[in-house]
């Protein structure tokens, strides 16, 4: 990939928009293969030999590190796709890369950038209108419906074999968490050397911490909970000061007065009610034997982010003075409780008021299995979340797109010379998605697209791709649906990149030492990475 990349620069020197095209199709190039049902994987191997399996095109293009300003700019897609579906990178870049080929065929008739640049512009809100149009409205709490799009989304995933148990699982938490959905509220711990099947979900928060003594309540019912920023301790003195102790009655009266202080800090707790208590910081050894015989279950060291799903989803705040402490300020849990799950131990939290939160246990046979079901379970329940917003859908397996540029190419019509042939070009580039899903299901791609255009002119329904049997069925009626946004957002990313790698006839370095565009960019190929 590199060395191709390298020719790319090279060809700079010929035309530096060639060369800018040519980088962005060995992007596109190389995500190709893992598209859709059929999609193959990749195995990615880091600096420090650590490997990676996946058929996640923004994975794979995040791991790859290129210099090449165009390639950092097609990357740029499949991330923005992923922050605001997280799902569809791989067609967002595919799509960008036909659109920079059908480009490059404009180019070599003469026709000028801007001339394309103008047709691609009109054309792609032209989609988008379509698109709109061509979606259908959804009832978001039919479950056979969010059962299709978590499904659709994990097929030719990591997560295949198990995708009926798994799109159930999100679809739960979907029901569960409605548009509270989001990438923050649900959270994924990997158990390797286990079963698939064994996945389950805990609809609450899961810390990766346990009771800090096990003396400690092992569950609490209707817990009062406290939470604190401030290590629970006797404060420590901004001041520094020594303390010159000469016998071992002075010893021991600054010690009972130590523990007197620490007495203290859990009376005030338990007075005020709390039941448990959760810390960013440590809790002191005597302090932790105060709160077991007080009977609070007690946790320290909570991560930031942990600490911030608590506060929501308890309705508690948090304090930096043990001290401050009143019932106001307390959060409740229908419970709390330590479960071990293998050798670990876990706190869970369910029945919290404000339940926003999820957390998957992913089981599976290996880390790296339970990596790729993590990521294919993000892609469902990003669509998920997706669906609940806009409660639109489309029909997948290459059909909206199928349709996209029949009405894409009725709309050129309306124009005449070489802004037709523009538009016309950002038509078929849409059929990208159908080719390469019928490429990689081992199908003839020229004979399937004709195929779906002329299912899809004869009716109604959306035609997409059934590569069992190699023929043209209704996506939607087959469960083969995603969000409207997944496709909106590939076309927006897709184009705008695409017109953006067209304006750029040059690239100039504004370093210290000015060299040319190509020679700079072979330099930093050949580089080792890092340097
Ligand atoms: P992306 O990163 O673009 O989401 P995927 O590998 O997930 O890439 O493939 C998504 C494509 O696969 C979509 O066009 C989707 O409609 C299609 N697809 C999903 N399930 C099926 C199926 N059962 N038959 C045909 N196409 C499918
Ligand atoms: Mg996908």
């Amino acid at each position: 990939m590199k060395e191709a990349l390298i020719d790319a620069a090279k060809n700079g020197t010929k035309s530096a928009q060639q060369g800018n095209i040519l980088a962005a199709r060995i992007l596109a190039e190389t995500v190709r293969s893992t598209l859709g049902p059929k999609g193959m994987d990749k195995v990615l191997v880091d600096e420090q030999n650590n490997i990676t399996i996946t058929n996640d095109g923004a994975t794979i293009l995040r791991e790859i590190s290129s210099e090449h300003p165009v390639a950092h700019m097609i990357t740029e897609i499949a991330q923005s796709q992923e922050a605001a579906v997280g799902d569809g990178t791989t067609s967002a870049v595919l799509l960008a890369g036909e659109l920079l080929k059908s480009a490059e065929n404009l180019l070599e008739k003469r026709i000028h950038p801007t001339v394309i640049i103008k047709g691609y512009k009109l054309a792609s809100e032209h989609a988008l209108s379509v698109l709109q149009s061509e979606s259908k409205q959804v009832d978001t709490t039919d479950k056979e419906l969010l059962f299709n799009v978590a499904q659709t989304a994990m097929t030719g995933k990591g997560a295949e074999s198990h995708k009926e148990s798994l799109a159930n699982h999100c679809v739960d938490i979907a029901l569960n968490l409605g548009d509270k959905l989001n990438s923050e509220s649900v959270t994924f711990i990997a158990r390797p050397f286990s079963d698939v099947l064994k996945t389950e979900i805990v609809k609450g928060i899961v810390l990766e911490k346990p009771r800090v003594q096990t003396n400690m309540p092992l569950t609490v019912e209707n817990a009062k909970i406290a939470l604190f920023s401030c290590p629970i301790e006797l404060r420590q003195t901004d001041i520094e000061a020594k303390l010159h102790i000469q016998n071992p009655a002075q010893l021991q009266a600054f010690l009972d007065e130590e523990e007197r202080g620490l007495r203290k800090l859990v009376s005030h707790c338990q007075e005020q009610g709390v039941t448990a208590l959760f810390t960013t910081k440590g809790i002191d050894d005597l302090a932790q034997q105060y709160l077991a015989q007080a009977g609070i279950y007690a946790v320290r060291r909570v991560s930031l982010s942990q600490m911030n799903r608590l506060t929501q989803a308890t309705g508690c705040k948090v304090l930096n003075a043990v001290s401050d402490l009143t019932p106001e300020h307390l959060g409740s849990a229908g419970s709390v409780k330590e479960v071990m799950f293998g050798e670990d131990r876990f706190t869970f939290l369910t029945n919290t008021p404000s339940a926003h939160c999820a957390t998957f246990f992913v089981h599976g046979p290996t880390i790296h299995i339970c990596d790729e079901i993590i990521r294919a379970l993000e892609d469902a329940l990003g669509d998920l979340r997706s669906v609940i917003q806009s409660k639109s859908i489309v029909g997948g397996a290459g059909a909206i797109e199928v349709r996209l540029a029949q009405k894409v190419t009725e709309f050129a019509k309306t124009f005449s010379g070489k802004e037709q042939l523009a538009v016309s070009a950002f038509a078929q580039s849409m059929e990208v998605i159908p080719q390469t899903i019928a490429e990689n299901a081992g199908l003839d791609p020229i004979d399937v697209v004709s195929q779906l255009h002329s299912a899809n002119s004869s009716v109604e329904n959306h035609m997409g791709l059934d590569i069992v049997n190699a023929t043209a069925f209704d996506a939607i009626a087959n469960g083969i649906v995603e969000p409207i946004e997944i496709k909106r957002h590939a076309i927006i990313a897709a184009s705008e990149v695409a017109m953006m790698i067209l304006r750029i006839d040059d690239i100039l370095f504004t370093g210290p030492v000015a060299t040319s565009m190509p020679d700079k960019i072979q330099q930093q190929m050949q580089q080792p990475p890092g340097v």
